[in-house]
């Protein structure tokens, strides 16, 4: 999807803090870091929520999110960890392309929540 600021990313037209990468995912730093390390993850193939996944890329795309936990977990030792999906204005969705946060905790006053 041309104007998509997340499909840019994926074709490398504008750049990313690259986390994690496989042929159907890709997990990047957001740009605006509620907490360290705070990660998007998305698959490839442009979706813009959750009700447009289909079963196949949805399995790609949980397949490969506890390795990702596992990478922001040793990179950013955090104490815990958020995964959060918007979907829809209404429920804070920004950029229409369907994505997960991956939220690193460090515990009371960190940012989030
Ligand atoms: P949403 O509000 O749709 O759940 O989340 C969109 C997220 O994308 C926001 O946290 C926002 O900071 C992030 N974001 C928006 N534009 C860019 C960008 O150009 N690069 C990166 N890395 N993150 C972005
Ligand atoms: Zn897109």
């Amino acid at each position: 999807m041309m104007s998509c600021i997340f499909c840019k990313i994926i074709n490398g037209e504008i750049p990313g803090a690259k986390v994690f990468e496989n042929e159907h995912v890709l997990a990047f730093l957001d740009i605006s870091q509620v907490t360290k390390g705070h990660t998007l993850v998305v698959p490839k193939v442009h979706k813009e929520n959750i009700y447009e996944m289909t079963p196949e890329i949805s399995r790609h795309f949980f397949e490969a999110i506890p390795a990702i936990t596992r990478s922001i977990k040793e990179q950013f030792q955090p104490e815990g960890l958020n995964l959060l999906n918007n979907n829809g204005e209404a429920a804070g969705q920004s950029v229409f392309h369907y994505h997960m946060h991956i939220l690193p905790r460090y515990g009371k006053g960190d940012g989030f929540g």
